[in-house]
C-alpha cells in the first residue's frame, strides 16, 4: 500500500486552490482513479476528491442548449427526460457503457476523462508504455494482445484506445466543455478536448495542470433528435466497445442538410469522421450512400496482426447507425 493524502475542498477556489499542487489528482465517482491506483499506475501523493462542489445539476439555458455539471452522474444523465427526448444518442451511449452499479459512481468528468484500457499500461514494472512512462517504449506495438487497440488515430509511441462511450455521442453532437483553472475558463469543443498520441501519448487531452471540467453544453437542436448510437461488444451484460458509432442528422425535405458522424471503439480519441460527413452531404438517404460514407470513415484504417476485423465491423456498424438516425432501419 502506498501511502496518500485525502482532501475534499467545500468550493470550487479551495479545489482550484488544492489542484495546484504537483503530484495532486483529482477524484469524482472514483471508477476509474480507485482501479488504477491498486494497480499502481496512478500513485498520487494527495487525493482532490471533487464531491462537495455544485456541478450536479442538469438545466436547460436561455438559448435552449442543455447544461451538464461535471458531477452528473451517468445514470442520472441517461435517464433524463430532456436528454432521451431531444439528444437519444447520448442516452443510447451512456446506457450502452459500463454496468448499472458503475453508471451509479461514474461521472461526465470522470467519463471524458477516462485513461485508456490497454493491457500493457496498467501492468506496472513488466510492460513497457509510453502513456504510463514517457520514452519507455510501447509493448502493444508487437504484443499480442492488440484485438482492442486503435486502428486509426495511432503513431509509432502509441496505439491505446479511448474508450468512452459518452464522448462519441457527445461528438456526434457538437458538445462543449467547459474549463476552470487557475488562469481563469474556457470552453472547448469536445471534438478538440482529446488528442492524438503522437510522440507524447502521456497527453490525452488540452486540460493543463490543475485545471477542471466544470461540465459541458449540448446546442440545440437541429442535431440532437435524429440521432442514435450503435455498439458491438464481447458480452452483452457489460464489456468496452471492439467498435461502435454514434450518427446525428439534420434531414431537410428527404436529404441530408447536415450531418454528425463520431466512432469509438477504434481509435485513439473520440474520432469523428468529416470523410463521412462529407460524403452525406447533399444527399437523399440511402443503404448504398451509407455504405460509402462507411468506406470513407475507415479508409485510413492502419492495422496490427489481430484486429483487422475492426475494418468491416466498425463500418458495418456506422451504417446501422446512420441507418437507425435516418429513420430507415
Ligand atoms: C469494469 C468497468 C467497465 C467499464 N465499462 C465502460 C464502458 O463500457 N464504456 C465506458 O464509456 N466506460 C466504461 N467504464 C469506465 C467508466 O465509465 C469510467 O471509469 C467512469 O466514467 C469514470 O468516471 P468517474 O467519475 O468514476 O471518474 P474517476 O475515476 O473519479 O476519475 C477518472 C479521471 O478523471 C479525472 N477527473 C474526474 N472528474 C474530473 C473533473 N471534473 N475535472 C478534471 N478531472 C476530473 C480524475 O482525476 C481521473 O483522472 C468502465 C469501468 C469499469 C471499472
Ligand atoms: S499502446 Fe499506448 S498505452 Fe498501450 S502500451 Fe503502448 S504506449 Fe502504453
Amino acid at each position: 500500500m502506498i501511502p496518500f493524502g485525502y482532501t475534499r475542498p467545500a468550493d470550487e477556489a479551495a479545489a482550484l486552490h488544492a489542484g495546484a499542487t504537483s503530484g495532486v489528482a483529482f477524484i469524482a465517482g472514483g471508477t476509474g482513479m480507485v482501479d488504477l491506483m491498486r494497480l499502481g499506475v496512478e500513485t498520487p501523493a494527495t487525493l482532490v476528491d471533487l464531491n462537495a462542489l455544485p456541478w450536479t445539476k442538469i438545466e436547460k439555458t436561455a438559448e435552449g442548449s442543455l447544461s451538464i455539471g461535471a458531477l452528473v452522474k451517468n445514470s442520472d444523465l441517461a435517464w433524463h427526460p430532456e436528454v432521451r427526448s431531444r439528444y437519444p444518442v447520448l442516452a443510447e451511449a451512456l446506457l450502452a457503457g459500463a454496468s448499472p452499479q458503475l453508471r451509479n459512481m461514474a461521472t461526465v468528468g470522470g467519463n471524458l476523462l477516462q485513461r485508456t484500457r490497454c493491457a500493457y499500461f496498467r501492468d506496472i514494472g513488466v510492460s513497457a508504455c509510453n502513456k504510463r512512462t514517457p520514452g519507455s517504449g510501447c509493448a502493444a506495438l508487437n504484443g499480442d494482445f492488440v484485438r482492442m487497440h486503435a486502428i486509426l488515430g495511432g503513431s509509432e509511441h502509441c496505439i491505446a484506445l479511448h474508450p468512452s462511450d459518452m464522448c462519441v455521442a457527445l461528438v456526434a453532437l457538437d458538445a462543449v466543455v467547459h474549463v476552470r483553472g487557475p488562469r481563469g475558463d474556457r470552453a472547448v469543443p469536445v471534438g478538440e478536448f482529446h488528442v492524438v498520441p503522437g510522440a507524447h501519448p502521456e497527453v490525452e487531452s488540452v486540460l493543463s495542470r490543475g485545471e477542471l471540467v466544470t461540465g459541458i453544453t449540448l446546442p440545440p437542436a437541429p442535431f440532437g433528435a435524429r440521432s442514435a448510437y450503435v455498439k458491438v461488444r464481447d458480452r452483452a451484460s457489460y464489456a468496452f466497445a471492439l467498435a461502435s458509432a454514434a450518427a446525428s442528422l439534420h434531414l431537410d425535405n428527404g436529404f441530408v442538410r447536415d450531418v454528425r458522424v463520431a466512432l469509438g471503439g477504434v481509435a485513439t480519441k473520440p474520432w469523428r469522421s468529416q470523410e463521412a460527413e462529407q460524403s452525406l452531404r447533399g444527399q437523399r438517404p440511402s443503404h448504398a450512400l451509407f455504405e460509402r460514407a462507411a468506406a470513407a470513415a475507415l479508409k485510413d484504417a492502419r492495422t496490427r496482426p489481430g484486429n483487422e476485423f475492426k475494418v468491416p465491423l466498425a463500418q458495418r456498424v456506422l451504417v446501422r447507425a446512420l441507418e437507425r438516425a435516418g429513420g430507415i432501419a
